[in-house]
């Protein structure tokens, strides 16, 4: 299959242009190749969606809320394909790649209910005869790069305010998953989205992420990826003073005291460090137990991780899927022999699966390191794959300090039965996210969704929040 640019409404073939294989990281199969565009693809779509954006501009929210809700039918009617397509491109298990359709679909309806409430304000002034108010308007053009642990709903949290507020988008989605960015592309023609509002550009981030950048028609950039990447993004943009929003790396911990319900905090622990084979920003990667409940909580995990059947997402019972390539792979596994040098103690797992039926994909064993020190390596670095480290602590306090003593902070999650424990965690947790009595991961689409310090610059995605992203503020003052 050869997947083109969708550029002002058209699939284009830019034959010229070299290709990118794209693979399924299950049984390294070829599944379709992408263009390798260059600028000119960029400065063609950037025209497209300039010229779009000031008669979309000028449909009203509501009617602009209306294809929204068209996408979302849409993709409720295509969920169990969708699925299936995310699950060979990307590698997570069928049943979370029907999560993540739907976190899709909700966040449809979820934007399209904003397209009604596209709120502004007035104030009294402070003269007579004057009206004071103001108004959300659209910025214009915005570059949406998003990455390829979420190939769908990060992209809808981008895209749905985006449109809804009356801005037109170029996406340039990951070369690891551009089936999902060709299948919303194929949504936004059926459902009759005017030409130009929504454009896909393939590539590298170096060449067309650098372009999307760099052209002065383009005013947003919103972005979710590594936090190398994301810094590199701020750098430039900050450059050419564009307004940037980036959601980047986490080293989220679940925090279990003593008097927790020791069976949850393992289903949660499990949930958020494995699922996605522990490829979420969100993913638990530190296990902050109390030490009077350490040892039993160490049986319950690796009891359960025995129970955690590795392979092609798309078989049954299967729980964890693949890693999303080879380089993950041996990043992963680099991180785990320092884990050893460090003096961490490992239970379980800590290999490469690469005998049959394993050889032809890219998978590694659920893997658990304890006595982990909270200023090691492993417990400050995000792995991003399926590794966690257990740290004992003595205290609640002691927990809130190893929990916020990392330079990430998006994801927390605490299993305590005090009403007191709960609150005073939820508010010394330094994190954009806190769970109670649940894993770190599994963040809905209404409230906002982004993390403190090194994993963000104070932009949300999803909730409401998100408009504050894609619309500028405007204050109009009247005299009478
Ligand atoms: N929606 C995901 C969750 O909360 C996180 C998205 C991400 O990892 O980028 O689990």
């Amino acid at each position: 299959m050869e997947i083109k640019n969708y550029i002002g409404g058209k699939w284009v073939t830019h034959s010229h242009l070299q290709s990118i294989a794209v693979t399924n990281p299950a049984n390294g199969e070829q599944l379709a190749t992408i263009p390798r565009s260059t600028s000119n693809e960029v400065d063609e779509a950037v025209a497209a969606a300039k010229q779009a954006q000031k008669s979309w501009a000028l449909v009203p929210a509501p009617k602009r809320a209306d294809y929204l809700y068209a996408i979302g039918l849409k993709m409720k009617e295509k969920k169990e394909y969708l699925a299936t397509v995310l699950t060979k491109e990307m590698g997570k298990v069928i049943e979370e790649a029907r999560g993540e359709v739907q976190e899709g679909i909700d966040m449809a309806y979820y934007m399209a209910g904003e397209g009604r409430r596209l709120f502004g304000e007035t104030t009294p002034s402070e003269l007579a005869n004057k009206f004071a108010m103001s108004v959300r308007a659209p910025i214009g053009v915005v570059a949406l790069i998003t990455p390829w642990n979420f190939p769908v709903a990060i992209a809808t949290w981008k895209s749905f305010p985006a449109i809804v507020a009356g801005n037109t988008f170029i996406w340039k989605p990951s070369n690891e998953t551009p089936m999902m960015a060709y299948e919303m592309g194929k949504i936004f023609e059926e459902v009759g989205l005017p030409d130009g509002v929504a454009n896909i550009v393939f590539g590298t981030g170096p060449t067309v992420g650098t372009a999307l950048i760099e052209h002065p028609d383009v005013k947003v950039i919103s972005f979710t990826g590594s936090t190398t990447t994301g810094s590199k993004v701020a750098e430039l943009g900050g450059k050419h003073l564009k307004k940037i929003s980036l959601e980047m790396g986490g080293k989220n911990a679940v925090i279990v005291m003593d008097d927790a319900d020791l069976q949850l905090a393992t289903e949660g622990i499990l949930w958020s460090a494995f699922g996605t084979a522990g490829q979420r920003c969100t993913a638990c990667s530190r296990v902050i137990v109390h030490k009077d409940v350490k040892e039993q909580l160490e049986k319950r995990l690796l009891d359960e991780m025995q129970k955690l059947t590795i392979g092609d997402g798309l078989e049954k019972d299967v729980k964890i899927g693949p890693v999303i390539n080879k380089a993950a792979l041996e990043k992963i596994n680099h991180y785990v022999q320092i884990g050893k040098q460090e003096g961490a103690t490992l239970l379980a797992g800590g290999k490469i699966l690469n005998e049959p039926p394993y050889d032809k994909g890219f998978y590694y064993e659920p893997t658990l390191f304890t006595n982990v020190k909270p200023d090691m390596i492993i417990a400050q670095e995000e792995i991003f794959g399926p590794v966690v480290s257990i740290i004992e602590v003595a205290s609640l306090e002691e927990a809130i300090e190893v929990n916020n003593g990392v330079k990430f902070g998006l994801s927390s999650s605490i299993f305590s039965q005090d009403v007191n424990t709960i609150f005073r965690a939820q508010r010394d947790l330094d994190t954009g996210i806190v769970y109670v009595n649940a894993g770190t991961t599994g963040a809905e689409i209404h409230l906002p969704f982004g993390g403190t310090k090194g994993t963000g610059n104070g932009h949300r995605d999803s909730g409401v929040a998100a408009l504050d992203v894609y619309t500028e503020w405007k204050s109009i003052y009247v005299d009478y």
